[in-house]
């Protein structure tokens, strides 16, 4: 067993986060109570293989996610103990306050959430007790806010430093100001950033931009709600943990993923991306060939980050197809894809691109894809935020909600300059090529020498 221990933090980690358990507790035959109902569609025995990784067994075979949920004031919790699904969580893992984090990093990470964290650590410690072998964490936040934000990278760094051998994975949502219009939110995902740069294994990059997009676009909706957006979420997230939650060999546990995805250990931000897109309710309606799915799946009109990966090149990716289908013709197609668009991939990791195939499609759909790439374009998002933070930065605006709660400036100077380095580091081996190894056979020459 290697189990994955998820918490959700603030109002929009855990808005997603309690979606990603209603799909997966509908995937795994799992009902609101947590008893098991099974599928007639699907076999049990593959729905309940590698339930541990994401439930634990109660008495009486009742199954109850491992998922903290924390936040600092009650609104988002209520509604999710009283919602559908509400019954299944633990009741002993919620843990909440009343300060609330007024979309302010500082209190989340430094003053109010400061004060909760410990209440949350003990939970986290205790789920942790109970596993057989933890493989690691995943955290549902946003980077706009303050709980998410703030109190959910302060909840990273503490779990880090208790946890140095677990992997740590995130789904972070990043602000847009199509989306909301709190001036701040460059501020608060820059700050996060500077964290997940350093705390974090791997990001699932979730970009609000992009999601309204989507939505406006490609479904035709007029007015993208949250819960549109977190439609296009909750299918992603559960795309990607698929390989996760499901028999298979490819990216079957965290540090999978990431040994494959991951060619320097600063670039683990991550573009996913999602075939067929469908609105909530539409679903069923849409039934794709493998060939499509491949082609939408690689489409930046897809891709739930707001960057091109035309602008850029592919380090690694990895596609995850379900439902029943021909593992020969998604080989193909995806060589096909490659073949076609070599240029976009960078030629000295040779193999970069990995697929694979889970029998059990999601809800509604016969096939689907996911998509995780490690793209150099993904710097256009952080440049994004980045001219954000520092217009107001350079002038200092709305700082002294940040020092009124003890925060050195020197803070924001040093996240706003790790964020323009991580966006030259993405730069840097979008430009490199196969020929600049001169270097290295030049090292290599020495070596030889010096053996003489
Ligand atoms: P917190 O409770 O202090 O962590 O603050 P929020 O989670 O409300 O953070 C605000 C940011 O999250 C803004 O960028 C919002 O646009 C975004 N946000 C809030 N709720 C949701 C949601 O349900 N879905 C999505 N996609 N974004 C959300």
């Amino acid at each position: 067993m290697r189990e994955i221990l998820h918490v959700q933090g603030g109002q929009c980690g855990n808005q997603i986060g309690s979606k990603f358990w209603e799909v997966i507790c509908d995937e795994h035959g799992v009902d609101p109570t947590g008893s098991y109902t099974g599928d007639e569609s699907s076999s049990s025995d593959l729905q309940l293989e590698r339930i541990n990784v994401y439930y634990n067994e109660a008495s009486g075979g009742r199954y109850v996610p491992r998922a903290v949920l924390m936040d600092l004031e009650p609104g988002t919790m209520d509604s999710i103990r009283s919602g559908p699904y509400g019954q299944i969580f633990r009741p002993d893992n919620f843990v909440f306050g009343q300060s609330g984090a007024g979309n302010n990093w500082a209190k989340g990470h430094y003053t109010e959430g400061a004060e909760l964290i410990d209440s949350v650590l003990d939970v986290v410690r205790k789920e942790a007790e109970n596993c057989d072998c933890l493989q690691g964490f995943q955290v549902c936040h946003s980077l706009g806010g303050g709980t998410g934000s703030g109190m959910g990278t302060l909840l990273i760094s503490k779990i880090r430093e208790e946890y140095p051998d677990r992997m740590m994975m995130t789904f972070s949502v990043f602000p847009s100001p199509k989306v909301s219009d709190t001036v701040v939110e460059p501020y608060n995902a820059t700050l996060s950033v500077h964290q997940l740069v350093e705390n974090a294994d791997e990001c699932m990059v979730l970009d609000n931009e992009a999601l309204y997009d989507i939505c406006f676009r490609t479904l035709k909706l007029t007015t993208p709600s949250f819960g549109d957006l977190n439609h296009l979420i909750s299918a992603t997230m559960s795309g990607v943990t698929c390989c996760l939650r499901f028999p298979g060999q490819l990216n079957s546990d965290l540090r999978k993923l990431s040994v494959n995805l991951i060619p320097f250990p600063r670039l683990h931000f991550f573009m996913v991306g999602f075939a067929p897109l469908t609105s909530r309710g539409s679903q069923h309606y849409i039934s794709l060939t493998v060939p499509e799915l491949t082609q939408q799946m690689w489409d930046a009109k897809n891709m739930m980050c707001a960057a091109d990966p035309r602008h850029g090149r592919y380090l690694t990716a990895s596609a995850m197809f379900r439902g029943k289908m021909s593992t020969k013709e998604v080989d193909e197609q995806m060589i096909n894809v490659q073949n076609k668009n070599s240029s976009y991939f960078v030629e000295w990791i040779p193999n970069n691109v990995k697929s694979s195939v889970c029998d059990i499609p999601p809800k509604g759909l016969k096939m689907s894809s996911t998509f995780v790439g490690n793209s150099t374009s993904i710097q256009e998002m952080f440049r994004r935020v980045s001219e954000q933070f520092t217009a107001m930065f350079r002038r200092k605006a709305f700082l002294h909600w940040y020092t009124g709660e003890g925060m050195d400036e020197m803070e924001f100077t040093e996240a706003e300059s790790n964020m323009n380095d991580l966006v030259a580091e993405y730069q840097q081996y979008q430009d490199a090529t196969v020929e600049e190894e001169g270097e290295y056979e030049g090292e290599e020459g020495v070596e030889e020498n010096y053996e003489s």
